[in-house]
This record gives C-alpha cells, sequence and structure tokens, in this order.
C-alpha cells in the first residue's frame, strides 16, 4: 500500500513539475483535431436524448443560435403593438392536474405550473402579458384553483416568455401577500430596463440564492442558481405526489443558447458558465433522485403531449416519471450540445478567425 502511495506522490510530483520542462523546451503543442473533439460532443449528446429529449437535442444542437442577450431598452413588439400578438390557436391548451398537488396551467410552448400546499399555492413562470389572464388565471379557476391563494410566485427568468403575467398578478395578489422571487442578476435587469419590461416589471420581493429553500406548508422548493441562459436563471427541486406516492421533480428553469456567442470572447466563457451550471444541477438532481424534468418550455419537456397521454394514463405509469437515469441524460444533452458550440468557438480562436 505504501509502495503504490509512494508512485502516486513521485508521479504528481513528476506532472507537477512537466508543464514547466515543456515550456522550457518550447516544444510545439499537439494540433487539436477539433473536428473530432465536436463529433464527440454532438455523439455524446445525440447518444444521451434517445427518444425523450429529441426537442431539447433539436433546440440546443442543431437550430441555429439566437444572436444573444438583448442589451437595448425598447418594449417586447407584442406590448406596444397588439398586432404582434400571435393568434390564440398557436398557444392556447388547456390546463391540466399532472399529479395530486401539480396543476398544469401554460400554453402549448410555454409552459407555468402551481403547486397546491396546505398553507397555499406556489406558482412557477407566468408565460406572456398577453396570455397569462387566460391560461394562469382561467385555467387555475377552470382546475379549481384560486388565483387569490398564490402565496409565492417564482419566476426562472426574466425573459418575456415566463416573466409576463408577474406584474399582473402582483398588483391583484401582492396585496394579499404574494410574494415573487427571483434572483438578483435577473432583477436587475428588470431594473435596468424598464421600457423593456413595460407592463411586466413585478417590483423586487425576495432575492433567491443558490441553495435557498422556500417552504410553505408541507412543500419546499430547493433553489440552485443555474447561470447561462441568463445571469439570474434558477432551476428548482420539490417533491410532487402521484396517487399519493411521493416524486421528485427537477425543474430546469432555462435551456436555450441566447446569451452572446457568436465570437470567442466571451463565447467560450458563457458556454463554460452554462455548462458548470448543467453539471451542479444534474448534480443536485442526482443528490435527491429525481425522476422527474419538467421545464418552463413544453419543447423540452413534452408537458401539452403529456397532459394529454394523462387522461388515457389508467393504471400505467405517470408518463412525465421517467426515472434518475433519463433526468441524467437531459443534461448531458444539454452539456454536450454547449460543449460542442464552445469547441467551434475554441477552433475559431485557435485559427486566429
Ligand atoms: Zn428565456
Amino acid at each position: 500500500m505504501k509502495s503504490i502511495l509512494r508512485h502516486l506522490v513521485a508521479a504528481s510530483l513528476l506532472a507537477a513539475a512537466l508543464p514547466v520542462q515543456t515550456g522550457l523546451a518550447q516544444q510545439p503543442a499537439a494540433k487539436r483535431d477539433f473536428e473530432k473533439e465536436i463529433t464527440a460532443a454532438l455523439a455524446s449528446a445525440k447518444t444521451a436524448a434517445q427518444f425523450d429529449f429529441l426537442g431539447t437535442l433539436v433546440r440546443t444542437c442543431l437550430v441555429p443560435q439566437s444572436e444573444g442577450e438583448n442589451t437595448t431598452d425598447v418594449p417586447y413588439p407584442y406590448v406596444t403593438d397588439p398586432s404582434k400578438v400571435p393568434s390564440r390557436d398557436t398557444w392556447y391548451t388547456e390546463p391540466a392536474k399532472v399529479f395530486d398537488n401539480l396543476y398544469f396551467v401554460g400554453g402549448k410552448v410555454h409552459s407555468a405550473w402551481a403547486m397546491t400546499t396546505k398553507e397555499g399555492i406556489i406558482l412557477f413562470d407566468t408565460i406572456y402579458p398577453y396570455n397569462s389572464e387566460e391560461l394562469i388565471i382561467g385555467g387555475m379557476k377552470k382546475v379549481g384553483l384560486d388565483p387569490a391563494h398564490i402565496k409565492y410566485l417564482m419566476i426562472s427568468h426574466a425573459h418575456g416568455d415566463h416573466i409576463g403575467g408577474a406584474e399582473m398578478l402582483q398588483n391583484r395578489y401582492g396585496k394579499s401577500g404574494m410574494k415573487v422571487v427571483m434572483t438578483d442578476p435577473d432583477w436587475t435587469l428588470v431594473e435596468k430596463y424598464p421600457n423593456r419590461y413595460k407592463t411586466m416589471a413585478p417590483k423586487r420581493d425576495i432575492t433567491a440564492t443558490d441553495g435557498m429553500k422556500i417552504t410553505l406548508g408541507e412543500s419546499t422548493v430547493a433553489i440552485t442558481h443555474t447561470p447561462g441562459h441568463t445571469p439570474g436563471t434558477m432551476s428548482y427541486i420539490f417533491q410532487v405526489f402521484d396517487k399519493g406516492r411521493p416524486v421528485t421533480v427537477a425543474y430546469s428553469g432555462g435551456t436555450a443558447f441566447n446569451f452572446n456567442n457568436r465570437t470567442p470572447d466571451p463565447g467560450i466563457k458563457n458556454f463554460q458558465i452554462y455548462i458548470d451550471s448543467q453539471r451542479k444541477f444534474a448534480a443536485n438532481a442526482a443528490a435527491a433522485g429525481a425522476t422527474v424534468l419538467m421545464s418552463n418550455h413544453s419543447e423540452f419537456d413534452i408537458a401539452d403531449t403529456k397532459n394529454k397521454m394523462l387522461a388515457s394514463r389508467g393504471n400505467g405509469p405517470h408518463p412525465y416519471e421517467q426515472g434518475t437515469d433519463a433526468v441524467q441524460r437531459y443534461f448531458r444533452v444539454m452539456q454536450g450540445c454547449a460543449r460542442a458550440a464552445q469547441l467551434k468557438l475554441e477552433q475559431r480562436q485557435a485559427e486566429g478567425r
């Protein structure tokens, strides 16, 4: 045992000394095969996706990424121009009871979720300003919930498709004690761009931090700060019940690569922030034994389709419950796609483009 230890110590000392020797000899670094590395990262994402996360694979690996973070203070078009509001048939869908204590009150593409507890309701995300009234307020009433019982409103990140209804809900239910929860970087975005967040600018309430727990009645939502999609994106772990059986959910708060990523600087760094967040949240999800992956976009968790499958479930498995391995595969898809995109920027940097 001791001699193995001596070998290890000797080997690590040698390893520590090596970079200095290489530097002195000024040997050219071995040429990296970027194409091979990119192909491997994409293959790892594809293998992890299987059939469960094809939407995530398409959006993060295949579809061209958006331009980068908006840094202007102009309102979203649909706020000032009613003709820019997408037609109802593109977003309306029925609300659904998904677990004993969790209801879907979102749209076809963007999700909102209401979790019931003995002490009131925790609402996750608020969709757009133009459809939160019908989908959230209307949806909650349709499934028998009273929106006046919302005690916490958790906004995963400050983009118009998730913060859209927050100001309206705060104006209506803030007086009766509803608190809005968001991280400091995203509260700061809202405060910095008053025109961009016109009609969707809740006033700062609770500032969430990594590791914070929000408890209401018998339920606790554990927050992981997962910067990348926005600087303040937060993700959650919480428990729901399926016919009385506890089920752990990992809720991913931001997925697409819409941060600045067109140039090696700051793209390489931004992808690293994103990848590190995914690793951190994947580890938290694994530690909690999460068997359900939920998202605030149904392209990533197929919520709308699964809600329809629930109706004919009978005594079959819950369509949202995919198991701990599948939840981990979701994070591998995101990491593989992010790494492939990051490698392309590293290649450009190495080639001086
Ligand atoms: Zn977003």
